[in-house]
């Protein structure tokens, strides 16, 4: 009999459930004409859905008919999408996490004070991407590699991070930019992940030490479901993720007696439940 045991941690963070609750609402007042940039959140279970509903998916605003409603994903979005949106009438609807637009503000600010801006964060996401947007010469550190000696030209730095870093990652490049940077000599540092993340990173180190099999349900392209999983993976090596009930899961489930299972961010709780409930066929025993 295996034995279950599921994160405190599960299902939507509060960003990601009030991102959907705007979208539902929104289909169900403007139907037909309700127009995404890309994903609104990173969950394939959960976009079907709302293209389901009629949410149109699109690349390019020149796709969207004057007049239509257009969601703003919950990771933010350039201004240069708001100014096209507005010259098409647009009506938009955003549905930006509020800790994610207390980051753009205090990114903001300290270009403002005159400090050189640096993010950690994964350069190709739209979170990082709307940030460079508002300070266009902030720098981004993706890689532990690109801290180099002399990396900055002036003598303050403002550092702050996409908010699902990894607190280990965060933490050993604000130690490596100090001590290859020494005539740096104001540093304001602001640690910029965001609570749910923090307690999620906390917690899969705690499950992935207790169990034989840890899952991490979540979608692949779902960047903090995949920092679980890399933390998960050096705590425990048969730590795998799973996107949802209909993907294989790893034959090494069926040897285990005790199976941990924690969710990103943008996975919904009845989606780890669904999870759960096959699991359960393995013959496995919520705890
Ligand atoms: S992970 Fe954090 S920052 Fe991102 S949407 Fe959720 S609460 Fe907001």
């Amino acid at each position: 009999m295996v034995s279950i045991k599921i994160a405190t941690h599960t299902g939507f963070c509060s960003g990601v459930k009030r991102a959907v609750q705007l979208v539902q609402q929104s289909l169900s007042t403007h139907k037909g004409s309700v127009y995404s940039l890309g994903p609104v959140i990173h969950n394939h279970r959960v976009m079907e859905i709302l293209k389901h509903n009629k949410l149109r998916i699109v690349s390019s605003i020149d796709n969207i008919k004057p007049g239509a409603t257009l969601i703003l994903p919950s990771h933010g979005s350039s201004h240069l999408t708001e100014f096209k949106a507005s010259q098409k009438r647009l009506r938009l609807v955003n549905t930006m996490c509020p800790y994610v637009s207390l980051v753009q503000k205090i990114c903001a600010k300290l270009n403002r004070d005159g400090l050189q801006v640096l993010i950690v964060g994964d350069r190709a996401h739209p979170e990082i991407k709307a940030l460079l947007d508002i300070v266009p010469t902030a720098r981004v550190i993706t890689r532990m590699k690109e801290v180099r000696a002399n990396i900055f030209s002036g003598k303050r730095i403002g550092i702050i991070s996409q908010t699902t870093q990894s607190r280990r990652f965060f933490i050993d490049v604000v130690n490596s930019i100090l001590k290859k940077n020494q005539k740096v000599s104001e540093v304001h540092i602001f640690n910029t992940i965001c609570l749910d993340t923090s307690r999620r990173q906390e917690e899969v180190k705690e499950l992935a030490g207790l169990v034989d099999v840890l899952l991490v349900i979540g979608s692949k392209s779902s960047a903090n479901t995949k920092r679980l999983l890399v933390i998960g993976q050096a705590i425990n090596k048969n730590s795998y993720l799973v996107e949802s009930e209909r993907s294989r899961f790893p034959a090494v489930i069926k040897k285990a007696r005790r199976v941990g299972v924690i969710s990103g961010a943008s996975t919904p709780s009845w989606l780890v439940e669904k999870v759960v409930e096959k699991l359960k066929k393995y013959g496995g025993n919520k705890k």
